[in-house]
């Protein structure tokens, strides 16, 4: 499993503070459509065959997604900050795509995934870290040029015909 846990370029901290008291968590209703919204993304991104789904615990205090994928065995959970569903449906799709641009991503990591047993700690954290550093500004130039083309969170679905 690749794991990836996202600040949110175009978050402030206020966006994710800490304190989420006052935050009514979704409806059932709610996070039943989002988890419909998430596979919409996912046809649109060419990764239906993935088994997607969100979490029903949020993402650690401070992010605003982490997200969990097997690419092998096509698994992928995303877990969202408190304050996701009081955000606009546009910045819920950038969150989205975003996190959906990491699925793809996983891939990258497969070719050196085996080097942490046999490269030292220190050549293991610093491969890791520039991965995934170069990784976030990737996944962050796949979402500002797909998320405007995508479907927002609750317009009508796409008809095939
Ligand atoms: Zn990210």
């Amino acid at each position: 499993m690749a794991f990836m846990r996202c600040a949110g370029m175009s978050m402030t901290s206020r966006d994710v503070s800490d304190d989420v008291d006052y935050i009514e968590p979704p409806t059932k209703q709610q996070f039943v459509d989002m988890c419909n919204y998430l596979h919409t993304l996912m046809k649109e991104f060419h990764l239906s065959d993935f088994d997607a789904r969100i979490s029903p615990h949020h993402c650690e205090a401070g992010y605003v997604a982490e997200v969990d994928t097997d690419f092998r065995y096509r698994k992928v959970v995303i877990a969202l900050c408190p304050q996701f569903y009081t955000f606009e449906p546009p910045r819920q799709r950038t969150i989205l795509c975003h996190e959906i641009g990491h699925v793809w991503c996983t891939c990258l990591k497969m070719p050196y995934e085996g080097l942490k047993e046999v490269v030292s700690a220190d050549v293991w954290t610093i491969t890791e870290t520039n991965a995934m550093a170069q990784e976030e500004h990737m996944v962050t130039g796949l979402e500002w040029s797909t998320a405007p083309r995508m479907p927002l969170p609750g317009a009508p679905r796409r008809v095939k015909k």
